[in-house]
């Protein structure tokens, strides 16, 4: 049977409220709902026990709770953990958990595939599929922390695997709202990273939002012949839209934007990048997260020496910047950036 109900973890706390309006049931019921979901981490209306019998008989006949089926689970040397999760559709999209030494961090999955077709990344390979709703975002997170130890909890989400966030812009703005909706799980905007490819109207739009995040964009290239090769976006919105669309991003006070550089051998890795980079980002307040390049089986690209990756980095900090190196995580899982495609089996 076609199902009619609606996945009420799709709904944003405002959206949620004025149904029950509508329904001429007590608006503070919403909060209870969400108190239910993402608190107490409860998936079905059964449970919800502060509720009478009739409510929750209502809400199932016009709601489901979402969950994601765990298709597979790979755990690397490091403690990441790579999950493949399966949709109601059976398609399939991955999200990763990172311990970090006193805290957790989550990357999930906006898009099964994506649109971008950047030149260095297998998730490009898939195209894109279908957008995720935001229950299929939250449902990464919560399912991943049945895994976290409850007195640690997960910290950080980072819109860093599948997909193009702001391509899927509005269901990311209402994820967000269910994020941080202090009655749920109360994430603080401070702990949430959305990464974009540099889509330029979204960036424009998302500094004008009430709900925040940080934000990263991923340069990988410094100039537009470069940048164009690794990254088609770049026809659309070349390096100078971009970089004035950062110089106009209303940044609250101490915050920083973070510019992801993938560091390719022999592409994007010499000394005179690291140059041009300070040159394009002067007059910005940022950071640069240097990613060296992750290869999987068959990549046309290869990843720089150590030697040539510290004589970029080091460049950076003697120029004022603050530039750390990500330390690909989970790389012996393919869990690592760039490397979050579907498996077809
Ligand atoms: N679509 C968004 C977010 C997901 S990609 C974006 O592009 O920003 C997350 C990050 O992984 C990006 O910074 C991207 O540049 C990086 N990445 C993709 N493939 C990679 C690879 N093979 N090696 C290293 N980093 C990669
Ligand atoms: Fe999409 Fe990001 Fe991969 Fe580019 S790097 S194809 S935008 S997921």
């Amino acid at each position: 049977m076609e199902e009619t109900r609606k996945n009420i973890k799709d709904f944003t706390l405002e959206a949620l409220t004025a149904w029950f309006v509508k329904q001429n049931e007590k608006p503070f019921r919403a909060k209870q709902i969400f108190n239910w979901l993402y608190q107490k981490k409860v998936d079905d209306f059964s449970e919800m026990l502060n509720m009478s019998k009739m409510l929750r008989d209502k809400l199932s006949k016009h709601f489901f709770i979402s969950s994601l089926q765990r298709y597979q689970q790979i755990h690397a040397k490091d403690g990441t953990i790579k999950y493949v999760f399966e949709l109601k559709d059976k398609q399939r999209i991955e999200a990763v958990l990172m311990a970090h030494r006193d805290h957790y961090t989550v990357c999930v999955s906006s898009q099964v595939g994506c649109a971008m077709g950047c030149d260095f990344c297998m998730t490009a390979q898939m195209g894109l599929v279908r957008n995720l709703t935001p229950g299929e975002i939250i449902d990464q997170i919560l399912e991943i922390w049945k895994d976290v130890p409850e007195n640690e909890g997960i910290r950080n989400v980072v819109f860093m695997g599948m997909g193009e966030p702001f391509h899927n812009y509005q269901n990311l703005i209402n994820t967000l709202k269910i994020m941080l909706a202090d009655v749920g799980f109360n994430f603080s905007s401070r702990r949430i990273t959305v990464s974009t490819s540099g889509l330029v109207p979204q960036i424009v739009q998302f500094g004008q939002e009430d709900v925040r995040a940080n934000l990263a964009i991923s340069l990988n290239g410094v100039n537009d012949t470069i940048r164009t090769q690794l990254m088609p976006i770049n026809k659309t919105y070349n390096l100078q839209k971009l970089i004035a669309s950062c110089q106009n991003y209303p940044l609250e006070s101490r915050k920083r934007i973070t510019f992801e550089y993938i560091l390719i051998k022999e592409l994007t890795d010499a000394l005179e990048d690291a140059k041009q980079l300070i040159k394009i980002l002067h007059g910005l307040k940022f950071k640069i997260n240097l990613i060296p390049y992750n290869e999987s089986p068959g990549s046309k690209y290869k990843s720089p020496s150590s030697d040539q990756i510290q004589i970029f980095q080091r460049y950076l900090l003697d120029h004022g910047a603050t530039a750390t190196l990500r330390i690909s995580r989970g790389k012996d899982i393919q869990g690592a950036c760039g490397q979050l495609i579907q498996s077809f089996d």
